[in-house]
């Protein structure tokens, strides 16, 4: 597919010619975020009539079980009176209605829990709305986890830390280590469209302190991707949890260690196509660095666990026996829960490719789902 021009793309090389190369951070939080004219704000993209799917849209499983999650955790909190269970980049809020039902199950917890959604995209706000206009617990929303409650506070972000812009470095000269990492940035050709170029300078001290483990073995011209927004959230965490019990759960596609190599990719209606082909109107998302992310949270004492796959995560929080109880009440959709847990768990669907991590509060017990 060629770059073709949208409404965002117009904009966004005017201001190029104007500031200069962008990098691939700034170019992807305007593709997704632009308020007027960014893929998030102006559509819902989830589910098989959009652009790509997620775990809580495949199955109702998925929200269940991490209900149970929630349940637990509370209890190793020390069941709170009163908690927060704030998810990030809630998308249609079909995951926290599901969870909301499993918390169901405990009326003590469920009295406790207030939730609280951190969305960006107006549009996506509206259907969550909607999905949660039942929901048995005060939802509020609110722009940051620095506007969260000052209580015990569980966060959960499925396919979240995906769509946080990323920068990407090259390693130009080996010999000169942290030196020799020039930033790729977003210009333009001559004939006006989109191309990445590298920066001359070396990378800032800011962005060379990013660097994840394992920086040092790069070979010339390998490339690697930082996630500034990363250490930000593990910052805007760590009051919260030095003053609370809390967990962080995430769950997103990734390595459990760094990789170098581009990663940056653009979905339209569940196919690749190139970054810079429909800028505003297709998703944009990297790959997460899960190691890079554990990282950022030990560095300012946060505990972080092990990193899992989700297979394994979601087989302790008792996936498997959640489907036999829906076809045992429901025969018929047996066929139909067995497409949903193969999709969720098998190696080669997202079982594998797919990982789990959680930051705690220190002096936590080892989280549901990560115990061995
Ligand atoms: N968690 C949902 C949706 C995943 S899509 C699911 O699993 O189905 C990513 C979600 O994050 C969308 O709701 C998107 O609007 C939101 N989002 C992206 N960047 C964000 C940001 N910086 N702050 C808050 N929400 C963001």
């Amino acid at each position: 597919m060629p770059q073709t021009q949208t409404k965002l793309s117009a904009r966004l090389k005017a201001y190029i010619r104007e500031t200069g190369p962008l990098p691939v951070s700034e170019y992807m939080s305007l593709c997704l975020l632009d308020p007027k004219d960014g893929f998030y704000p102006t559509r819902d993209p989830l589910g098989s009539e959009g652009d790509f799917i997620t775990a809580p849209e495949i199955s109702q499983m998925f929200g269940e079980v991490l209900g149970l999650w929630v349940i637990q955790s509370w209890m190793d909190m020390g069941r709170p009176k009163r908690f927060t269970l704030a998810e990030l980049g809630p998308g249609r809020g079909i995951m926290m209605a599901d969870m909301l039902r499993s918390i169901a199950l405990d009326a003590d917890c469920m009295r406790a829990v207030r939730v609280y959604l951190i969305e960006a995209s107006a549009a996506l706000e509206a259907v969550q709305g909607q999905s949660l206009a039942q929901a048995a617990a005060p939802v509020t929303w609110v722009k940051s986890i620095t506007d969260l409650a000052d209580d015990p506070t569980l966060i959960i972000g499925n396919e979240f830390l995906d769509c946080l812009p990323i920068r990407q470095a090259v390693q130009m000269d080996p010999f000169a280590g942290k030196d020799g990492w020039q930033e790729r940035l977003i210009g333009l050709n001559d004939t006006g469209q989109f191309r990445f170029q590298l920066n001359t300078a070396p990378l800032s001290p800011t962005l060379q302190a990013m660097l994840p483990s394992g920086h040092e073995d790069a070979r010339k011209d390998e490339l690697i991707e930082l996630c500034p927004s990363v250490f930000q959230i593990m910052e805007q965490i760590k009051p919260l949890f030095t003053a609370h019990p809390g967990r962080a759960l995430f769950i997103d596609y990734g390595p459990d260690s760094t990789e170098f190599g581009d990663s940056l990719q653009a979905l339209k209606r569940h196919k690749k196509i190139g970054v810079f082909d429909l800028p505003g109107e297709s998703d944009l998302t990297a790959r997460v660095d899960f190691s890079a992310c554990r990282h950022a949270a030990r560095s300012i004492d946060l505990t972080a666990s092990e990193i899992i796959t989700q297979a394994e995560f979601l087989s302790k929080l008792g996936i498997e026996m959640r489907a036999v109880t829906l076809t045992r009440h429901k025969p018929d959709a047996k066929p139909k829960v067995l497409r949903q847990l193969h999709r969720l768990m098998d190696h080669d669907e997202m079982g594998q490719l797919f990982k789990a991590l959680c930051i705690s509060a220190s002096g936590m017990a080892a989280p549901l789902g990560f115990r061995s």
